[in-house]
């Protein structure tokens, strides 16, 4: 047993598989669903660009509440 269950810093979910269910990106931990949702976003589209804001944000340490304004409650 172990308790190295990371939350994303873009969807803020724990992963069920933790830290094997997404990667790490300068410390943070970023799981597989927004992982494949960032590979597989449309250069074209609006939601790429979020994506690229979200990531900024993880790579500069600041938080990304504000853009993720939906919360799973
Ligand atoms: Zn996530």
């Amino acid at each position: 047993m172990h308790n190295i269950y990371p939350r994303c810093s873009l969807c803020r979910n724990t992963p069920l598989n933790g830290l094997y269910d997404g990667f790490r990106l300068a410390g943070k931990f970023i799981c597989s669903a927004c992982e494949e949702q960032i590979m597989t976003a449309d250069v074209r589209t609006p939601k790429y660009q979020e994506n690229l804001l979200l990531i900024r944000k993880v790579l500069y340490g600041q938080s990304a509440d504000y853009i993720c304004g939906q919360s799973n409650r």
